[in-house]
């Protein structure tokens, strides 16, 4: 049995997931609307993901017997100055949920529940990964200079994978 604090904690993770999807939509439509096709394609591929994750934590909720409670999804509700901005925002995000997601684990370890710290191992390789792939993007963009077009088709080359969560 988990522990009611914990489970709090998690319930609150689906909506910060759900909201990751929902500020990555915002972006791709942001880059649809500067022409940058590409770039709207990979947030979209991270919106899914990011809505892959949010079920990985209904699921495990689920799994242990514990009923799920959806909040409403707050409104992306940022404006960019330029084309740059996005990226920036994107990695402080990030940074933002691997915070979110090691303050669970450490809820999870002081109340001695280690079958929630292992399930979250998982999520703690995948925001090493998130933070990586956010700090490329900006990276690439500081070195693409003016070949934005260039940049944009090479990122419309992104393909959805579904995440390689295993529940068994
Ligand atoms: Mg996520």
């Amino acid at each position: 049995m988990l522990q009611d604090n914990v489970t709090k904690l998690l319930n609150d993770q689906i909506n910060k997931e759900m909201f990751s999807a929902y500020l990555y939509l915002d972006m791709a439509n942001y880059y649809t609307q500067h022409g940058l096709d590409g770039f709207s394609q990979w947030f979209r591929i991270q919106a899914k993901e990011e809505m892959d994750h949010a079920m990985i934590f209904m699921t495990y909720l689920q799994n242990n017997d514990y009923h799920v409670t959806l909040e409403a999804i707050e409104k992306p509700t940022r404006s960019y100055r330029d084309l740059r901005h996005p990226l920036e925002e994107a990695l402080k995000h990030e940074q933002f949920v691997t915070a979110s997601i090691h303050a669970i684990y450490a809820e999870a370890m002081e109340s001695k529940d280690y079958r929630t710290t292992e399930f979250l191992h998982w999520f703690i390789k995948e925001q090493g990964e998130e933070e990586k792939s956010a700090t490329d993007l900006l990276n690439h963009y500081d070195l693409a200079g003016k070949n934005l077009f260039m940049f944009d088709r090479e990122l419309s080359k992104r393909e959805y994978h579904q995440p390689d969560f295993d529940f068994d």
